[in-house]
């Protein structure tokens, strides 16, 4: 099939000739004449399917009629993540290049008065984090009851994150009739409920991931004690043929201690996490696809989604709580066709996550030794540390390392397993093992103090209640943060702390990173506890 038989205006077939595409992929062949069309879609796909263009080049035809109004956008894309945001409206600019459309990208991170400019101006398009629009709204800096077409892009993220109450509330702001577009990687029961009260009347389109990436990533599997994680990844990359790499971490302070660790090894490595300033984490994604960083080492929240060129490594340096974020990470490596190496880093303690990974992908992780470093066994359990430093298994810290001299607390609960798991065709390598040549001298660091990055809890989050406007502001006075931080921004600046990235943070009051307890958790006051008399 070719672009052309989609029904696609001229400049539309030109701005995608001009970029080098021939054919649809089978997301964009499936789901551009339904937009087209004016029908609600369901589409179930991830990215890397070319499922960006399935909505951005049907939206670019239909909003050529038309003009927009000041501060009254005409369609609205919803992302998960800042990255995703901008990576859609980079698309945007592509692909409306021969079209005259205005576009306002609101995240966290960048300056209100700028985008409230370009609210001004009028915007065809309007592509936000729901937390940044929220902040926008309840300023009343924009009105959203002229939204023809609305799209929820990777649902299935937006409810890890806890967005879902904000998306709702947005919903609620929009006219009834309109056409909505619903995309997610996955379709577990809670996204299909929300799938059925947005949409209406939808045309539900799935796609699998391309079926060659499936054979083209080759993944590995080192068991290594926790502390010689960062001496066993040293040697991956010191014996791999590594052109570019993404490091993944489960916690942000370990993503800026390993960058830190990596420079000093005069690695060509770059750091991208949530608490990161938007510019530092433009810049440095820029880099690392000018190919200006080798190595860059980030935590999930940043990656997500990341669409870099041929891209040779995915190291886990932790496994990830959820399975499915094991998917997301490999399948950053191995695309169109080429080939990509994925190794992951496991601690015994994390027996129990490759486990679920395992069930998911339908296969086993091949396992390989990295010579030189003693190979561990994984524990069956639920991905908790146990006991000190992580030594599971071999009882107590090593001697000397000054990782595991900490004692370190319970640790949170991974997710638990969705119902809907079946293994995933993106992550069903052929079983493959590669010995990695480890030369035996890199020496160990001092491992970081262990913080758990907090994931937001669905259930706290689901059921928060709806805020009106007015509460908003009340809230926005509460403390959220140390006073100095807070009282050092302006206060303009600090609704920014709305965005995804930032809001687990306020729940981090427990030092093993766990959920903050509700009320008094487990300690009752002593004047509780006496009998009445
Ligand atoms: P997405 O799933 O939207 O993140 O797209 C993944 C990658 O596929 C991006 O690099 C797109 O530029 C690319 N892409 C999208 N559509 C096509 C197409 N029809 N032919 C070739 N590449 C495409």
């Amino acid at each position: 099939m070719s672009f052309e038989s989609l029904g696609l205006s001229a400049p539309v077939l030109q701005a995608v000739a001009d970029k080098g595409y021939t054919t649809p992929t089978p997301i964009q062949e499936k789901a551009i004449p339904i937009v087209l069309m004016g029908r609600d879609v369901l589409g179930c796909a991830q990215t890397g399917t070319g499922k960006t263009a399935s909505f951005v080049l049907p939206m670019i035809d239909i909003l050529s009629q038309g003009r927009a109004k000041a501060r009254m956008p005409r369609t609205l894309i919803l992302e998960p993540t800042r990255e995703l945001a901008a990576q859609v409206a980079e698309n945007f600019e592509t692909y409306g290049k021969h079209n005259k459309l205005n576009m306002a990208l609101l995240i966290g991170g960048v300056s209100f008065p700028d985008q409230e400019r370009a609210l001004e101006r009028g915007v065809d398009v309007l592509i936000a984090t729901p937390g940044r629009l929220l902040d926008h709204f309840e300023r009343g800096g924009i009105l959203l009851n002229d939204v023809k077409i609305l799209v929820i892009d990777e649902a299935d993220r937006m409810l890890d994150m806890g967005f879902i109450p904000d998306v709702e509330r947005i919903v609620a702001t929009l006219p009834t009739l309109r056409q909505t577009l619903f995309f997610s990687a996955t379709m577990p029961p809670e996204i299909k409920r929300l799938a059925d009260r947005f949409l209406s009347n939808p045309k539900e389109v799935t796609v699998s991931p391309p079926a060659s990436a499936s054979t083209t990533i080759v993944q590995g599997l080192i068991v290594v004690p926790e502390d010689d994680k960062r001496e066993a990844l040293l040697a991956l990359i010191k014996s791999q043929e590594v052109k570019n790499a993404i490091v993944f971490c489960n916690r942000k302070r370990d993503v800026a201690t390993l960058h830190t660790v990596l420079k000093k090894h005069g690695l060509n490595a770059g750091a991208l996490h949530g608490d990161m300033s938007q510019p530092a984490r433009t810049e440095t994604l820029e880099k690392f696809k000018a190919g200006d960083i080798q190595i860059l080492v980030a935590s999930d929240v940043a990656a997500r989604g990341l669409d870099v060129q041929d891209m040779s490594h995915v190291f886990n340096y932790d496994v990830p709580f959820s399975p499915e974020d094991y998917v997301h990470r490999i399948g950053r490596t191995g695309r169109a066709g080429k080939v990509g190496h994925s190794f992951t880093l496991a601690a015994p303690f994390e027996g129990g996550l490759i486990e679920a990974i395992e069930k998911l992908i339908g296969t086993t992780i091949p396992r390989i030794e990295v010579p030189g470093l003693e190979t561990a066994v994984l524990e069956a359990g639920d991905g908790r540390r146990r006991g000190r430093g992580g030594r599971g298994g071999r009882g107590g810290a090593r001697p000397g390392a000054a990782a595991g001299d900490k004692p370190r607390g319970p640790r949170r609960e991974p997710r638990a397993p969705r119902e809907h798991r079946e293994p995933h065709p993106e992550a069903s390598a052929e079983p493959q093992a590669a010995v990695a040549e480890a030369p035996r001298d890199v020496h160990m660091e001092a491992a970081a103090e262990a913080h758990r990055e907090p994931r937001p809890e669905r259930a706290p989050r689901e059921r928060r209640p709806e805020r009106a406007p007015r509460e908003h502001a009340a809230r926005e006075h509460a403390p959220r943060e140390p006073r100095a931080e807070r009282s050092a921004q302006p206060p303009r600046e600090r609704n920014s702390e709305r965005s995804p990235e930032r809001r687990p943070e306020r729940r981090r009051d427990r030092d093993d990173g766990g959920p903050a307890p509700v009320g008094l958790g487990d300690h009752v006051p002593a004047f509780l506890a006496r009998s009445p008399r």
